[in-house]
């Protein structure tokens, strides 16, 4: 079976190519172009097609991925907001994805974010590169004995907790259900985590219930001098709303590795010269945020668990077994 890969980076034919050999059914295609209406329409002999969390899998465009044959889509990623899952189930194609590939890699990446606000790090790696080794802009809060929220307590939540559990830090959360392998952390509504949080870590999927869930009413109720981080997506942050809580001095720091604009920008220029939408242009204009451009799932290890399921989904879907994986 061709599967073609849309938007394929270096990085990801890397990672595919190297587990190839194990999957002689499966012929791996990777083209550098975006999936869209003219692209899909030239396919041909292509069973399947293997997109991104940035890729347009919209009606339209599965209308033409059906024209040309397709019966697969699998996403090479956890999240599918960008996929319409009733024209594909409409149109017979089977879409699957990697629901859970390496959530230690987003937590990690949450804490460095975290960590590289309290102690002011990237400060302090452009000082020193310049000779300048006074201190001055670069005290820090302690993060040992400090209250975590942890908004979504999923694979990532759960990671993020027991890291921030291992710096000492006593760990409250807000989610519908309770993760049962979390003992230690504590529930509590959403407005008392705000309250009582000196780190939030935003971790929840982002849906119509979520969606600007950090907006001048929740920073609002949030303390003074709190670290704000978000590594799930952009859209769970109001961000005109965020900066003027930054502007008001609420915020000892922010470390964003997902913002609202990422979608049209800055994945399509992941390669070349990163275009930035103005408000994420002011947003790193403040001197205590950090902004990563999406890289939380960006590890040796994540890229590889990548791979394996998605070749994996695609065998399954060649014997025609449930995966466990599908998304309709
Ligand atoms: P998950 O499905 O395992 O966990 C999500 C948790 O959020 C669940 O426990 C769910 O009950 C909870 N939740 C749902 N609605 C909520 C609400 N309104 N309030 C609070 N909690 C709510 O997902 P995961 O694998 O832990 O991934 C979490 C998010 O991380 C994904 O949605 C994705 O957007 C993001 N992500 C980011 C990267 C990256 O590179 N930065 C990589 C992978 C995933």
């Amino acid at each position: 079976m061709k599967i073609v890969f849309f938007a394929a980076k270096p990085y990801d034919s890397q990672s595919f190519s190297q587990l190839a050999d194990q999957y002689p059914q499966l012929d791996l295609e990777f083209w550098e172009t975006e999936l869209s209406v003219k692209t899909a329409a030239y396919l041909t002999d292509t069973e399947a097609i293997c997109a991104f969390v940035s890729s347009d899998v919209s009606a339209p465009v599965l209308e033409t991925l059906h024209a040309r044959g397709v019966h697969l889509v699998l996403m090479r990623c956890a999240g599918f907001n960008n996929v319409d899952l009733n024209a594909a189930t409409r149109l017979g194609i089977r879409v699957m994805r990697v629901p859970g590939y390496s959530p230690e890699a987003v937590a990690e990446h949450a804490m460095a974010l975290a960590l590289a606000v309290s102690r002011r790090l990237h400060k302090a790696y452009i000082k020193v590169r310049e000779n300048n080794f006074s201190l001055q802009g670069l005290l820090g809060v302690n993060f040992h004995g400090k209250t975590a929220g942890i908004v979504g307590t999923g694979k990532i939540g759960a990671a993020m907790a027991r890291i921030c559990q291992g710096f000492g830090m006593k760990v409250i959360a807000y989610d519908m259900y309770q993760n049962p392998d979390l003992p230690f952390v504590t529930y509590v509504d959403l407005d008392t985590l705000l309250a009582e949080s000196d780190l939030i870590s935003l971790h929840c999927p982002l849906m119509d219930e979520t969606y600007h869930l950090i907006n001048l009413d929740t920073i609002e109720k949030m303390k003074s001098g709190v670290i704000l981080v978000n590594t799930s997506r952009g859209g769970l942050i109001k961000t005109d709303d965020l900066i003027a809580g930054i502007r008001e001095n609420k915020f000892f720091g922010v470390g964003l590795d997902v913002y609202e604009e990422e979608t049209q920008n800055v994945f399509e220029n992941r390669e070349n010269e990163i275009l930035m939408h103005s408000t994420t242009a002011r947003l790193l204009s403040f001197p205590n945020v950090i902004v990563t451009s999406h890289q939380g799932f960006f590890t040796d290890e994540a890229l590889h668990a990548i791979a394996t399921t998605t070749l994996n989904n695609a065998m399954a879907y060649l014997r025609g077994e449930k995966a466990g994986t599908e998304l309709n």
